[in-house]
């Protein structure tokens, strides 16, 4: 039976990442539905390409007015959090980017859809709500992410309580090997180059800061139910170990392979199944010459630390912290802060958060506003 999947975030990285996963494997899966914000001309072209039955996009600033010039005969128009919860949809893949997959997310975990979930933000900024929503609903969160991805497949197999440890790996991204002093002077354009990964913006920024990473363990511990305390991360710049596993008795498992983000989308979407794939290449053990581990510095990458901080901290800390990164990131590339500004901006913002007493999504919403407001007049004064 064909998988029907909806793919929300089509236009961006992961999402025409997993367009080309349908395309090498068409008897495996079927896109009943594509959504995308603003990028409405690669959706049409997905749309002539897929023929979803049903789709979405953003329709201010213009949206539906350069939609209706594109001429592209339409499928259905429905609200990503209507497509989640269609009768027609088997499996979601949630690949938009920011709080905008909070609410799809938790349409599908409520409508009993498998979510396939690389939003990072989503984890971090609901995981407990998420996660409870979830057990309540006996709906499957399906990692995405390499990282989490590799951590799942270490798993299979493996009784809960007999995990130790989650160590997940890092490239290091572009500047880990920069001083203090040049930390300081990073430009935009050199953010954006990471060494072993083609990404999207947010996330290449947030590599080279390693919040990424710091989201990634917030995630981990939602994910997998595994304390704070016993996820561990380190650099490993080739990128071919995605993460590990230490069991109880000091074992250890780990997932391999190329840095290619179509194997872990693809396994999120035939799990249970693998399946061959002739675009996703072989690792040359020839080739390989050495696998390399290092601690990272949170002196220099005191993102890292910061989002661990929050995580402690709990409540609507992560939810603040995630929402002032966004706007942290959009200011240093538009060149209106520095890049070793985004982690004062970040630390700034935890001390200035009231956090408050119950955890309820309407709180999260209210922190990830303030947040917003605080970090775009942060620095302004
Ligand atoms: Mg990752």
């Amino acid at each position: 039976m064909m998988k029907r999947i909806a793919l929300l975030g089509a236009t961006g990285s992961i999402g025409r990442q997993a367009l080309d996963v349908v395309r090498s494997l068409p008897n495996e899966f079927e896109v009943v539905a594509l959504t995308a914000g603003s990028n409405v001309e690669l959706l049409g072209t997905q749309i002539r390409e897929f023929r979803p039955a049903m789709f979405s996009f953003e329709e201010n600033a213009g949206g539906r007015r350069k939609w209706e010039r594109l001429g592209v005969d339409s499928p259905e128009f429905l609200p990503p959090e209507e497509i989640c919860r269609h009768p027609d949809v088997d499996l979601v893949l949630v690949a938009t980017s920011g709080k905008m997959g909070l609410f799809p997310t938790l349409s599908s975990i409520r409508s009993r859809k498998p979510v396939a979930l690389s939003n990072k933000e989503v984890l971090v900024m609901a995981g407990e709500i998420v996660r409870s929503e979830a057990a309540k609903y006996e709906t499957e969160i399906l990692p995405v992410d390499s990282e989490h991805s590799a951590i799942w497949q270490c798993l299979r197999g493996e009784e809960a309580n007999t995990v130790s440890r989650l160590i997940l790996t890092a490239s290091g991204g572009p500047f880990r090997d920069y001083s203090h002093a040049e930390l300081e002077r990073v430009s935009a354009d050199e953010a954006l180059c990471h060494p072993t990964w083609q990404m999207g913006r947010k996330v290449t920024v947030d590599s080279a800061t390693l919040m990424n990473k710091g989201m990634e363990a917030i995630e981990a511990h939602w994910l997998f139910n595994v304390p704070f305390e016993d996820i561990q991360v380190i650099i490993h710049r080739e990128s071919i170990i995605h993460s590990l596993v230490e069991f109880v008795d000091c074992s250890v498992k780990a997932q391999l392979s190329l840095p290619d983000m179509r194997l872990p989308i693809q396994y999120a979407l035939s799990y249970p199944a693998r399946l061959p794939n002739p675009q996703i290449n072989r690792l040359e053990w020839s080739t390989l010459d050495c696998l390399s581990f290092q601690s990272p510095c949170m002196d220099r990458f005191p993102c890292l630390g910061l989002a661990l901080h929050a995580a402690r901290l709990g409540s609507t800390y992560p939810a603040a912290l995630s929402a002032a990164d966004e706007v942290a990131v959009e200011r240093f590339l538009a060149g209106d802060i520095g890049f070793m500004d985004i982690p004062r901006l970040l630390e700034n913002t935890l001390e200035q958060h009231q956090a408050v007493t119950s955890l309820s999504l309407d709180n999260i919403l209210n922190a990830d506003l303030w947040a917003r407001e605080y970090a775009w007049n942060w620095g302004l004064r």
